[in-house]
């Protein structure tokens, strides 16, 4: 697998914000989005078996993130295997689009999808349509990029696909950009969206950690 780095910090996003746990930042991305955060991730990286990943677990953290770059752009199957094996609990970080191409209904990703604790999907695409099928799996949750003040609009109708399933919407300001919370602050957004809003400011980012 080709990889950037394994390190131990916070989770500053979506629902395990606040948690410790280790990162395995996999490398390669092809979307190449201009507001990304890890270009270096789009391409290169180090090679490693998926064991050697493992091993660069040091210590007894029980929680895994395997984030990018994109990581559904390699296969996941031998590392998630690896992972479960040894009792973590694995999070992926993903902008979903393997999980939604033509084919891959009968892909290794949708045949081990159980196997994540947790997925948190952030679309890079504006139609949200094409996620239905993921939403409905119990271990899938959105987070939802605000780039701009004038993008809050959007979370109308971010939400109100979240709220066909019951979950809460992850909405995370741009590098945790303080106008943007504070234009969301001050919107009045009626109760059915104020309640599944949770703000995902980056912690890890307000923290000045890794
Ligand atoms: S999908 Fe994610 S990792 Fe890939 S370019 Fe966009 S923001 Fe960066």
């Amino acid at each position: 697998m080709k990889y950037i780095e394994v390190f131990k910090s916070y989770q500053g996003e979506g629902p395990w914000m606040g948690r410790i746990c280790w990162f395995i930042r996999l490398a390669g991305c092809s979307k190449r989005c201009p507001f990304c955060d890890q270009k270096e991730a789009w391409k290169g990286g180090k090679k490693a078996k998926p064991i050697e990943l493992v091993q660069m677990i040091t210590d007894q953290t029980p929680y895994v993130v395997i984030t990018g770059g994109e990581p559904t752009e390699q296969n996941l199957t031998g590392l998630l295997t690896l992972l479960k094996q040894r009792g973590y609990k694995v999070q992926l970080e993903t902008n979903g689009e393997k999980f939604i191409e033509e084919e891959s209904l009968w892909s290794d990703l949708w045949m081990h999808i159980d196997w994540f604790d947790c997925i948190v999907v952030s679309p890079k695409r504006d139609d949200l349509d094409s996620f239905h099928s993921l939403f409905r799996q119990d271990n899938v949750y959105f987070k939802f990029l605000v780039k701009s003040p004038d993008d809050i609009y959007k979370i109308f109708e971010n939400v109100s696909f979240t709220q066909l399933y019951k979950k809460p919407a992850y909405i995370q300001p741009l590098d945790g950009d303080p106008e943007i919370a504070k234009a969301i602050l001050e919107e009045d957004f009626p109760p059915c969206i104020t309640k599944r809003i949770i703000l995902s400011p980056q912690l890890h980012k307000l923290l000045g950690v890794k």
